[in-house]
């Protein structure tokens, strides 16, 4: 049997599936990752400098300045077919839902309903003084026209509602870590698993299938592993899903 049959009858067979997504699964829709060799983001630049709290801390102005291209990038992508094959998943059952490491929102943009960000989202940003939000897009536009950190009415820095290095995780990590115990198969698509602690969800998961183009430290656990573009294959899995189910 070809691994797209094999990992659709693993589907199948299970009666609990969570998908653990990273930047891998937004390539496609032209958003660099952070670990592919020669496009990542870091043979560019360091992200845990740039996107860290402490960075944040220190001067606001220059993270805003430093951030805003790549979070315009990210926050204005589409959803390419891997987003859109996981939305037809969960809606027809496949999958339980998502556990996301991305902050670019493209599996709620596909449909996809039970998403759980566990590094935060590019939506909103927010002001750590007062509380104040305001959408993400149009504190950048302000940004760009005048060259100035993101101010809060109240004097304040806003900051994105991402999880940044030095932050700690929110409550929907601790619900990413309960599901994953208890799922039956855990399919990761598009991360290195290379950052902790998202990547223990593989270390404890009951079975394993990962979809990646480069290799992950868990490989060797993985019942199924398949090395391709994560929006090709998950097409052809979704269509063998469908062909099997009803056949
Ligand atoms: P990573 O960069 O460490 O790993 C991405 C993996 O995806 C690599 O192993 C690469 O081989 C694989 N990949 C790239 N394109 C692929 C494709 N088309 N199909 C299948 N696999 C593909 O990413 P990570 O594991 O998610 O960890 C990086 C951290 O960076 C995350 O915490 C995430 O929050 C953040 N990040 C998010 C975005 C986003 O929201 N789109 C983008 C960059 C980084």
């Amino acid at each position: 049997m070809d691994q797209i049959k094999e990992l659709a009858a693993l589907l199948n067979a299970s009666k609990d599936t969570l998908a653990l997504t990273g930047a891998g699964v937004s390539t496609e829709s032209g958003i660099p990752d952070f670990r592919s060799p020669g496009t990542g983001l870091w043979s560019q630049l360091d992200p845990m400098e740039l996107f860290s709290r402490a960075a944040l801390d220190r001067d606001p102005q220059l993270f805003w300045q430093r951030g805003q291209a790549i979070f315009r990038e990210m926050a204005s992508a589409e959803p390419n077919p891997s987003h859109h094959a996981l939305a037809a998943m969960e809606a027809g059952g496949v999958i339980r839902g998502i556990v996301t490491q991305n902050i670019d929102s493209l599996h709620q943009r596909a449909g996809s309903q039970t998403v759980l960000e566990v590094h935060g989202h590019l939506r909103t940003a927010r002001c750590p003084e007062c509380g104040g939000q305001v959408e993400l897009l149009a504190l950048l536009a302000g940004i760009a026209a005048a060259k100035t950190a993101g101010r809060c009415g109240c004097g304040g820095f806003y900051r994105p509602e991402v999880v940044l290095f030095g932050d700690q995780l929110p409550q929907s990590f601790t619900v990413a870590w309960q599901w994953s115990r208890v799922c039956d198969l855990l399919l990761v698509v598009g991360s290195s698993l290379e950052v902790a602690p998202v990547c223990w969800l593989a270390a404890h998961a009951k079975q394993l299938a990962i979809i990646n183009l480069g290799p992950t430290p868990y490989d060797d656990l993985a019942k199924i592993r398949i090395r391709g573009k994560a929006g090709a294959v998950l097409t052809e899995v979704l269509a063998a899903v469908n062909e099997s189910s009803s056949a």
